[in-house]
């Protein structure tokens, strides 16, 4: 049998790759298993939050230094385990990024713009790409560097890009599977891309996991393994629940609802490439993978009312109310031919017989700037008042048959009965009832949820 016939892709978060030792722990994983040829990479914790300020124009010079030095340490700290050739070489390479960064970071203090912003960022995964393949060679195995910008083809949306998957697809058959069947493991970056113009796109804050499930898919790989920093997926933020318990198996569906609702171990994505090929999805601990982990797939054993409860914070609320609108047709229309213009994408919905409420994705876009466009509001108080509500949370839970299935709507709410809750989702799809809260009392409030619906 063909080797890549049961090919897996491996992809290691931001801690997992954090440092030297975490490295050893993902070269450990990823030889223990012939099957993974190709090594998907974040940057290392806390570098795209660095490169992010970097790339905001709005540091001082002396600001500026301190991210250089500190971005010199953690790189360092990886290169300080090699032996003296491949230590000088890399010492070499990481002052050459940080070069580029720091000149990038000058242009970037005279204007800003997401496409700088990408072209800053993406040193992140390019230095600990080019560290780990040094990590594999310092601990005895074969790796090769592939710049993933080579096939990652998206359009020109930066910081936000959509990925084109027929022509990753193609360039992937062209430039990345010849090298995936020779004996040395693949490490590319996750995160980064390019444009048909080979201008560098982002896709979005967390979207490692995205560009491993999008190459799973362009390599027609047996299995996705997303290593991380916790032993797969839980019942809900283990660090804001200790209770939290791990899930050994979920459906596409029942993930998919998770990360976008907030769910931070999958970005929202994620699923989508896997379900147009059926290929299952693993999330594990790449520092303890003995733990075992969760099995994303199309069908699971059990099918449990809740399932789990996730957060999703800065919410907009836009209320707009017309007394025209009753019964006139065409306002919802235009309503939603609004946001579409702008690209805002709309997450939960209600409305009553004069208005319309409507929370808005506040977006992951890499530069983290997210304020409503004002002309998209002007536009819209053109027809109908227009009222902007923020500091709100999402609360969901998660389940299966949720809204044909007699009570259960009333243990969630009594569950949560001593906050207000200012808008309900329930009864679009049979997998979620979500809750809009203030920020202040959501995660009292997932808290509660948890307690009475997932802890028995
Ligand atoms: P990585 O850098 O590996 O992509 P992330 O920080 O993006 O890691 O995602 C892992 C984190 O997701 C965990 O540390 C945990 O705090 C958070 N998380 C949120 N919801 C869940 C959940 N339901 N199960 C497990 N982890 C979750
Ligand atoms: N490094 C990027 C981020 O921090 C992508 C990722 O980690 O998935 O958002
Ligand atoms: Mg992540």
């Amino acid at each position: 049998m063909n080797q890549l016939d049961q090919l897996d892709i491996a992809k290691f978060g931001g801690t997992s790759v954090k440092d030297f030792a975490a490295m050893s722990s993902c070269v450990k994983v990823v030889t223990a298993n012939p099957h993974t040829r190709l090594v998907v990479v974040s940057a290392c914790a806390g570098v795209t939050n660095m490169l992010v300020e970097l790339a905001s124009g709005a540091l001082t010079k002396a600001e500026v230094e301190d991210r250089i030095e500190k971005l010199r340490a953690i790189h360092q700290e990886i290169s300080s385990h090699f032996a003296d050739d491949s230590r000088i070489q890399s010492n070499q390479v990481i002052e050459s990024h940080l070069n580029e960064i720091r000149n990038l970071a000058a242009e970037a203090a005279m204007e800003r713009s997401d496409a700088l912003t990408d072209r800053i960022v993406c040193h992140g995964e390019l230095l600990s790409s080019y560290l780990i393949v040094e990590v594999f060679r310092t601990l005895g195995f074969k790796a090769v560097f592939f710049d993933v910008r080579t096939v990652m083809r998206t359009d020109s949306v930066f910081g936000c890009a959509k990925p084109l998957p027929e022509v990753l697809s193609t360039l992937s058959r062209q430039y990345l599977m010849p090298l995936l069947g020779q004996d040395a493991v693949v490490v590319t970056q996750g995160f980064i891309a390019s444009n048909s113009e080979g201008m560098t796109t982002t896709l979005g804050r967390g979207g490692s996991d995205y560009s491993a499930a999008l190459l799973g898919e362009a390599c027609s790989a047996a299995t996705i393994s997303i290593w991380t920093d916790v032993p797969g997926v839980y019942t809900t933020d283990p660090r804001l629940v200790p209770q939290a318990m791990p899930i050994s198996e979920l459906t596409y569906l029942e993930a998919a609802e998770m990360a976008t609702f907030g769910a931070k171990i999958l970005h929202p994505s994620t699923l989508m490439p896997a379900v147009r090929r059926n290929i299952p999805v693993f999330v594990g601990s790449s520092k303890e993978p003995e733990k075992g982990g969760t099995w994303v797939k199309p069908e699971t054993k059990t099918h449990p009312s809740f399932r789990a409860v996730a957060l999703r914070k800065n919410q907009t609320l836009i209320v707009l109310a017309s007394p025209r609108m009753v019964g006139a047709s065409g306002f919802l229309a235009r309503v939603f031919g609004i946001f579409a213009k702008y690209g805002k994408s709309v997450d939960l919905v209600s409305t009553s017989e004069v208005s319309i409420a409507v929370t808005l994705d506040a977006g992951s876009n890499t530069s983290g700037i997210t304020t409503l466009p004002q002309d998209m509001l002007a536009e819209l108080r053109e027809f109908c008042h227009v009222k902007v509500e923020d500091k709100l949370s999402l609360v969901a839970i998660i389940g299966n048959e949720m809204s044909k299935t007699a009570g259960m709507a009333s243990r969630a709410f009594d569950a949560i009965d001593q906050y207000s809750v200012r808008m309900i989702c329930y009864g679009a799809s049979n997998h979620n009832l979500c809750f809009l809260l203030n920020e202040a009392d959501a995660v009292p409030a997932l808290v509660k949820l948890h307690q009475h619906l997932l802890e028995d």
